[in-house]
């Protein structure tokens, strides 16, 4: 069998990724061991395309002149219905036929809705006929109201469900197979109606600085949050003063790790009861979408009500103060733990389920990265869990601890007032970010990287012991600030706040409902692949406007540590760096997904996250 089909310098039909559209493309090189062609489309995109990704232009002519009953998509699409659909179909296994037949259906239901995004995309931009020169990805206008896109979208959306539930018990009249012929034939389109394959591959571009990258993050990482801590505790925390290393058995306390284990099992347990809605994640590369629990701010008010039976009950809650240390260390050994028993069965895990990010090959990139994207026991994702629980609601309990620790040691009454905006602020973004749980089903974290190091580390042990290191400071290093000056940091939170939170909204909002009537003022520019990129509102201002406001509450979270020293403000300066690294990131994944629309995107709101700035 030959090893590649087309030839470099090749003029072919490449699919656009995430779409049915086939554009003309020109092969320019293969690459042997991934098995990809890396294609040039007329715009000057390049992207790496999977051989089924590909076709000659000669189908394609057959393709547009015909439609007949013999179209190569039809054919293809009703074996595949019919081999899901019998039941005497050979059974090489119950498992692998049962999940064959679902993978069938899953393809045949991708096909179907981005066969309706794909006709969406031709009727809203009417391409000339047979003109893949001037209809290359882009339409001809580069901005829509809501209006004609969306209200073509309902008009699809009934038929889209209705097909769903005739393909969920099979009943597909013939009538109904005509009729979509027809619009083909009608529209003379260069839509391949063929299931997606489902090929898997390797993740080529590192990230993180590839394996020397990621093998010194892991070492570095837990440094940090060790150096952090160490140096928080000494009197004078100045960067020069270097904290001396305590000794090693001072470090480790098996009832500390004890009470480490308790609260990690108690989140799981509020995390399995059968209360809060059950939701839909994004659908996975084989069209499958995994439900998910949204019950965390449930878990936050239990916890709630256990710490308040805890301290009626007199529990020192200070003891969180006084093993600080111990208490990281537990987490660190944990979520080192975690990683190792993640990529051990990671390793067992199916092709198609690894996470994009994670599947290098190189075992330290992938330990790091995550290779797994979803593991689950069962219906318990260990990545979801440790997303928003045992850590986020952690870190608003050491926080308490932190308050409780100040009265105590400085014999207040009450907590001092820079002590309660820093409780105050944070608490406010961990009951924001439960309450909006949903919307973390459609970041990065769980839709591109796997459960690994990068996140078991940063979950368990990053967010509650850096993130809480304002409050451990000001136990030790208490400042007193005036009501005006309190007044003006609350103004900029707020501010933050407002920023942060309308822009995850508008986004989100739009997201999972395009036509949501509060939108219709936003304009966007439409992508080859069906979704919107919005350029008014928010997301017209610069190009990540919730992470702008995070870096301003950030930054309202240091200031009621005063300016004595600069550890208070590791936060805000290394969430800068996080975030303007994240950034990068995510525009490297867009610019895959939306080629020249994003870059119109860019040409139109071009600054990234700080307006004039950067
Ligand atoms: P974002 O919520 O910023 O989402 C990025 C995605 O939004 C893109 O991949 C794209 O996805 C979509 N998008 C980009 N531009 C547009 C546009 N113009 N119109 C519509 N959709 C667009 O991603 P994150 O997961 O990084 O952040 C989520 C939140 O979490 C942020 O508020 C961030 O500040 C916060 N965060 C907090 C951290 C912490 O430690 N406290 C750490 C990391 C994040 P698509 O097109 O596929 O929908």
């Amino acid at each position: 069998m030959p090893s590649r089909k087309f030839a470099d310098g090749e003029v072919v039909m490449g699919r656009w990724p995430g779409s049915v559209l086939y554009y003309e493309v020109q092969v320019t090189s293969y690459d042997d061991v991934a098995h990809l062609y890396t294609v040039k489309y007329k715009d000057g995109t390049e992207l790496a395309l999977k051989e089924s990704d590909i076709r000659s232009q000669s189908s394609f002519k057959h393709r547009k002149s015909q439609s007949s009953s013999s179209s190569p998509s039809r054919r293809s699409s009703s074996r595949s219905r019919s081999r899901s659909r019998s039941p005497g179909r050979p059974a090489k296994g119950r498992r692998r036929s049962a999940s064959q037949s679902r993978d069938q259906k899953d393809d045949k239901k991708k096909t179907i809705q981005e066969t309706s995004l794909a006709l969406l995309v031709l009727v809203l931009f009417k391409p000339s006929e047979n003109n893949t020169k001037r209809y290359n990805g882009e339409p001809e206008s580069t901005e829509k109201n809501d209006t004609s896109c969306i209200i073509l979208e309902q008009k699809l959306k009934p038929d889209l469900e209705i097909k769903r539930v005739l393909e969920q018990y099979s009943l597909r009249s013939r009538k109904d197979d005509k009729k979509k012929e027809e619009i083909y034939s009608e529209k003379k389109t260069f839509v391949a109606v063929k299931p997606i394959e489902k090929v898997s591959t390797k993740t080529k571009e590192l990230e993180f600085g590839g394996r020397i990258g990621t093998l010194m993050l892991i070492l570095l990482l837990p440094a940090t949050v060790f150096y952090l801590l160490l140096m928080c505790k000494q009197d004078d925390p100045s960067l020069l003063n270097l904290p001396p290393l305590p000794a090693l058995e001072s470090l480790w306390d098996g009832r500390v790790f004890g009470v480490f284990l308790l609260w990690f099992f108690l989140q799981a347990l509020f995390y399995l009861l059968p209360i809060g809605k059950v939701v839909e994640g994004l659908p996975l590369s084989s069209g499958r979408r995994l439900q998910y629990r949204i019950n965390g701010f449930y878990a936050f008010l239990l916890t709630a009500a256990a710490i308040g039976v805890l301290l009626y009950f007199q529990f020192e809650l200070h003891y969180l103060y006084d093993h600080f240390m111990q208490f990281a260390v537990s987490a660190a050994a944990f979520s080192l733990a975690l990683s190792i028993y993640l990529y051990v069965r990671s390793l067992k895990a199916p092709e198609e389920e690894l996470a994009p990010g994670g599947n290098s090959g190189y075992f330290i990139y992938d330990f790091f990265t995550g290779h797994e994207l979803n593991p689950r026991i069962g219906s318990f994702d260990l990545k979801y869990f440790c997303e928003l629980r045992p850590g986020l609601i952690g870190w608003v309990v050491i926080n308490l601890a932190m308050l409780l620790a100040e009265m105590k040691i400085h014999n207040l009454s009450v907590p001092s007032l820079s002590m309660m905006l820093v409780n105050g602020f944070q608490l406010l973004y961990v009951v924001d970010a439960l309450w909006n749980e949903e919307a973390i089903l459609t970041t990065m974290d769980i839709t591109h990287d796997g459960f690994g190091f990068m996140l078991a580390f940063g979950d368990l042990v990053w967010v509650p012991f850096v993130y809480s290191l304002q409050a451990f400071y000001l136990v030790g290093h208490p400042i007193t600030i005036t009501w005006p000056v309190a007044a003006a940091i609350t103004v900029l939170n707020c501010i933050g706040y407002y920023i942060f939170r309308s822009a995850n909204s508008q986004k989100n909002n739009f997201r999972r409902n395009p036509a949501d009537p509060k939108l219709a003022n936003l304009k966007f520019i439409p992508t080859a692949t069906g979704k919107g990129l919005l350029v008014t509102g928010w997301w017209g201002f610069v190009r990540h406007p919730n992470y702008l406001g995070d870096i301003i509450m950030a930054l309202a979270w240091s200031l009621p540590c005063g300016f004595n020293h600069i550890l208070p403000y590791f936060y805000v300066i290394y969430f800068i760096c996080l975030l303007v690294h994240r950034e990068a990131r995510d525009e490297h994944h867009c610019k895959q997904k939306y080629g020249l629309a994003w870059e119109r995107y860019c040409q139109r709101v071009p600054y990234r996250i700080f307006p004039y700035i950067y």
